[in-house]
């Protein structure tokens, strides 16, 4: 039998509980058991003036953030519809039913305002790392580091030849937003003063962001997204945004290694990376660091036309000197100068050579030096720290560290596709910041939500 049509009828008085209609295996019941907001209020008090009228509540601004981030809502104006249409989201933003949802525009005001000034984004993400410490998943041994592009929001059509981009020309009082962040981050590492080389074009829109080729395919603004995580479960420790440049991606690390140890006294045992942080500066600073570096050698030293390379040379530290496969010295001082700067060395390179005479008697010369006299070999500065690289590169440790690096990359993979950052919505270098805190803010509260499910009962009960 056909039941009555449904007619829209408007109850006087309505018995409702929000807590009821929130799934129990609801993702944001489990999420909810993590998210510790006590200390915002604290942590803002400072920024607040003690008259006029009363603002929006912080922590709802935070609330209705971590459910745009934990469900790749990330345009504001939707956010705000999405809150005010979907229970659970109105459950763990705290709003009843008949309560009014912020305007989109409080979230830019605060955003600009107070919540970049007091850092409260970097605070917010560090509590979610220290309650992960809390649970056991971060034993701070194993650690590994890895950049990801995340497209800007700039395009190829509204930017300049660098030919044609002129800094001082560039009037700051009048200028948007991420042009001052710009100005502002020029002669930082992990932007401006990363190179001296130019960018072929740069964004009048967001000129922090990199042009760049680096995935094989059309170019594109970029920045970059830098996680440092725990590999014993994943767990994001720290996060940078830099410009999409080897120099300040590498650069990246070593602040996020320094802000791990103030922050939360982690000295990992081993650091894990691609072949792009194994620049000897880099490997010589974790040694130096006694953080072992299971990251894989730039060597530009080997040969392609099968002659041997400085590999199969064995390095004698005692005696300051090469042996070459023949067993003869190959030496860098074979007399005392007065003056040492007449020695043949080079800025931070030191040159070693066998004798003449030696090597043209050699039957291995075809092998080894064809078209030179005698065969020369150059050490760089921090080659003590490559060949430790080198050694730990043939341990069955190095082996697991190669697959435990995935977990990183796996991260990435995770932020685009499920989260939705394939490209920033915030501009400059502080749009990027927040952006990416909040993305690995989501991330560490998603995995405790998926390692400690809620328990199957309602919230009251
Ligand atoms: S050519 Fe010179 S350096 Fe090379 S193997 Fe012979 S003696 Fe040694």
């Amino acid at each position: 039998m056909m039941g009555p049509r449904q007619e829209a009828q408007a109850a006087l008085f309505y018995e409702f509980s929000l807590d009821d209609h929130v799934p129990q295996d609801h993702l944001l019941r489990s999420i909810d058991r993590f998210v510790d907001l006590d200390g915002i209020r604290t942590h803002l008090a400072h920024f607040y003036s003690h008259t006029g009228r009363p603002s929006t509540d912080p922590e709802l601004l935070i609330r209705m953030l971590i459910v745009g981030y934990c469900f790749g809502i990330r345009s504001e104006r939707r956010l705000c519809e999405e809150v005010h249409l979907n229970l659970a989201y109105r459950w763990f933003c705290r709003l009843d039913l008949a309560d009014r949802v912020p305007d989109h525009s409080t979230f830019s005001k605060n955003r600009h305002g107070r919540f970049r000034e007091s850092e409260l984004l970097r605070h917010l993400f560090e509590t979610t790392v220290a309650r992960c410490i809390a649970e056991g998943l971060v034993s701070g041994q194993r650690l590994a580091v890895d950049a990801s592009l995340i497209e800007a929001d700039a395009n190829r059509q509204y930017s300049a030849p660098k030919e044609d981009w002129d800094v001082a020309r560039i009037d700051a009082d009048a200028a948007p937003r991420a042009v001052r962040e710009y100005l502002d981050t020029l002669d930082e590492a992990a932007f401006g003063a990363a190179t001296p080389v130019e960018p072929k074009f740069t964004s009048y829109s967001d000129p922090a962001s990199q042009w760049t080729a680096a995935r094989k395919g059309p170019a594109f603004f970029a920045y970059s997204d830098n996680y440092l995580i725990d590999t014993d479960h994943g767990v994001i420790l720290d996060v940078e945004a830099t410009r999409s440049i080897r120099q300040a991606e590498v650069g990246s690390t070593k602040t996020m290694l320094n802000r791990v140890r103030e922050k939360f006294e982690l000295r990992p045992e081993r650091l894990i990376a691609d072949t792009a942080y194994g620049s000897g500066p880099m490997l010589g600073w974790l040694v130096d660091e006694k953080i072992a570096p299971h990251i894989p050698v730039i060597d530009k030293a080997g040969r392609t036309d099968g002659t041997w390379s400085r590999a199969d040379f064995e390095w004698d530290a005692e005696n300051n000197q090469y042996i070459c496969p023949e067993g003869e010295a190959l030496k860098q001082f074979r007399r005392n100068y007065s003056d040492p700067n007449r020695g043949p060395t080079g800025k931070g390179v030191a040159k070693y050579q066998a004798l003449k005479n030696t090597c043209q008697t050699c039957p291995s010369k075809p092998k080894c030096c064809p078209n030179a006299d005698a065969r020369k070999i150059t050490r760089e500065q921090h080659e003590d720290a490559r060949d430790i690289a080198r050694a730990i590169a043939k341990t069955p440790q190095y082996k697991i560290s190669m697959k435990l690096r995935k977990k990183v990359e796996m991260l990435f993979a995770h932020l685009k596709r499920i989260l939705g950052l394939g490209r920033l919505r915030l501009r400059g270098p502080c749009g990027a910041n927040d952006e990416f805190l909040l993305a690995a803010t989501a991330q560490n509260l998603r995995k405790l939500a998926k390692l400690f499910p809620a328990p199957q009962h309602s919230r009251k009960a």
